[in-house]
């Protein structure tokens, strides 16, 4: 009889176990990575993405100019004033304006910063009119509270965040100097295993050439960010291997229709070209910064 009474204690114990394991699978599985594209709050073309993981980790990529910092801060406020990973894809103003003024803010913890960017003295040598911002940028990042949050990564480096696979595909490229700076943009695979997300920057002509060169297999990505805000950077032949499903455009009203102020196609911008292309390989959602903050689940 005691044998017994033991028996049906263990069964129920089990069935018990059994019941939470598949709520707490359950739960975890219905939890989906959000990705927001943040919207320009001047007329100025920028760049900013959001990334909340499962468990709420906060990634940001870029964020924009001053004028974009507030919109940017909002987000950060609602995590806690707290950023997980910022990666910063190069040295341009309409990139990294608003993370040099969050980053001085005494309230706000940012835990890593992934940032790949040459010496001063090569954007004093080759891109001479932005030396002055990137030897800003370079300093702080050199300040003492900043400094040990900074990490460079190495070409293919992979870094785990929570359930997400991060590969470095591209790192500056500083034997590039026609379209110097652009060319310098970090190119970051997000890999959640079921979707996976390209983050280009501003990659022009001759790092598209490097990538399909060197990272080939590794370039297929559900969702792509158009290169240099969907005009004049990356070339079709890296779209065409990227293949994506989804494509978010950094991309102004102006610059979305060639729109130099008399109407589409009015302007020297390559844009409708571009959208051609995307058109061509049969991308079927577009998200455009034109058309505000938007945020959208990953699986
Ligand atoms: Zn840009």
């Amino acid at each position: 009889m005691k044998n017994k009474k033991k028996v049906l204690v263990i069964i129920l114990v089990l069935a018990v176990l059994f019941i939470i394991s598949i709520i707490v699978y359950n739960i975890q599985n219905s939890r989906k990575i959000e990705l927001t594209q943040l919207s320009n709050h001047s007329k100025t073309q920028m760049m900013g993405y959001i990334i909340k993981t499962k468990n709420d980790k906060m990634i940001i990529i870029d964020g924009g100019l001053s004028a974009d910092t507030e919109n940017l801060m909002n987000y950060i406020s609602k995590n806690n004033n707290k950023v997980d990973y910022w990666f910063l894809t190069h040295n341009h103003n309409d990139h990294v304006t608003a993370f040099t003024e969050i980053a001085k803010k005494e309230n706000v913890e940012i835990d890593n910063i992934y940032v790949s960017l040459n010496e001063k003295e090569w954007y004093e040598e080759h891109e001479k009119a932005r030396a002055e911002f990137s030897s800003y940028l370079i300093d702080l990042l050199n300040e003492e509270n900043i400094k040990q949050k900074v990490k460079e990564p190495t070409l293919n480096e992979k870094i785990q965040i929570d359930g997400i696979e991060v590969e470095i595909l591209g790192i500056r490229n500083p034997e590039i100097i026609e379209n110097p700076g652009n060319e310098q943009s970090m190119v970051i695979k997000f890999n959640t295993g079921k979707q996976s997300l390209l983050i280009l920057g501003d990659t022009g002509v001759k790092s598209s050439e490097k990538l399909l060169k060197n990272q080939k297999d590794k370039l297929k990505s559900d969702i792509v960010q158009m290169s240099h805000h969907g005009q004049l950077g990356a070339t079709k032949e890296l779209y065409k291997e990227v293949a994506p499903k989804i494509c978010l455009w950094p991309t102004t009203d102006w610059l979305w229709d060639n729109d130099m102020g008399t109407g589409k196609d009015s302007g020297p911008w390559k844009t409708l070209e571009t959208r051609k292309w995307m058109e061509e390989l049969g991308v079927i959602q577009n998200y455009i910064e034109k058309d505000g903050d938007i945020t959208i689940k990953i699986k």
